[in-house]
């Protein structure tokens, strides 16, 4: 700790005070389209400090929540993105971090829409779709 992370063209830099609640990978449309590599940290907003400009864009989820996606607007590289119906909470894309070997998911979300092309691992609990929110935000009493 701190964990730093930062966009492709590093103008847009974060720092991470606290662990993550959890880590998850997320196989969504939407994060796939909009990132690619799709591995994400769930943090409480009051652990995450940013500099560098963001602009940002507004979908409604496969599950219907709203999402709002923040990326650099020079390089566009996705950085975080937050579920508007539960504030306090934003994940943060794992492909940004400095450190990539900090990222370990625990768990793997919207599995059915990756098609064939992808593997799972075995060990992690994995989802169709969305994961209970018990289970996004209760593991960080097992790391
Ligand atoms: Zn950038
Ligand atoms: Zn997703």
């Amino acid at each position: 700790m701190p964990i730093t992370g930062r966009c492709l063209c590093e103008n847009v830099k974060y720092k991470i005070s606290v662990s993550p609640i959890s880590q998850g990978v997320c196989y969504c449309r939407q994060c796939q389209k909009s990132g690619g590599a799709t591995g994400l940290l769930v943090l409480h907003t009051d652990a995450f400090e940013f500099s560098g400009t963001l602009s940002s864009y507004e979908t409604n989820s496969d599950d219907g929540s709203k999402v709002r996606r923040n990326f650099c607007p020079t390089c566009g590289s996705h950085v975080f993105a937050q579920i508007l119906d539960v504030p306090g909470i934003l994940t943060v894309k794992a492909s940004t971090l400095d450190d990539t070997d900090f990222f370990v998911p625990q768990y793997l979300v919207w599995t059915r829409s990756t098609g064939r092309s992808c593997a799972f691992p075995s060990k992690v609990p994995s989802f169709q779709e969305d994961a209970p929110l018990e289970v996004v935000l209760g593991m960080a009493a097992q790391t």
